[in-house]
């Protein structure tokens, strides 16, 4: 077996997170089965670059029976999955960790400055 410094993204962990989290996930992840993954951005499903540091993100897969692709940035550690067009194995966990994903892109987005506005 071949072992490898870096965290398995497969590994769970658990969380705790106050009910209207919980709820609001429960609707994402089940609006996510209705409507499928298109609107969601392309830096969200197969980004190009890392969110964070915006060096090129490479490929990584997981070393077991059934290999998962993931996007792996060498630079600042930065890992997610690959989210393909099909909505199959999608769950609570994935919807979250996409919600994170376009947490990530806005936070650290280039996209316009808000102007303060009334501060004079
Ligand atoms: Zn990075």
């Amino acid at each position: 077996m071949r072992s490898t410094a870096k965290r398995d993204p497969e590994t769970y962990k658990t969380i705790k997170v106050p009910m209207w989290v919980y709820a609001n996930a429960k609707e994402a992840e089940l609006a996510i089965l209705r409507k499928g993954v298109d609107r969601l951005p392309h830096a969200v499903l197969q980004p190009k670059s890392c969110p964070i540091c915006k060096s090129e993100l490479s490929q990584a897969q997981t070393d077991d029976e059934n290999p998962k692709s993931y996007l792996t940035c060498l630079h600042c550690g930065y890992t997610q999955p690959k989210f393909e067009g099909s909505t199959e194995g999608i769950a609570l966990g994935t919807t979250i960790g996409m919600g994170l994903v376009h947490l990530l892109n806005t936070l650290f987005g280039a996209g316009k400055q808000q102007t303060e506005v009334g501060t004079g």
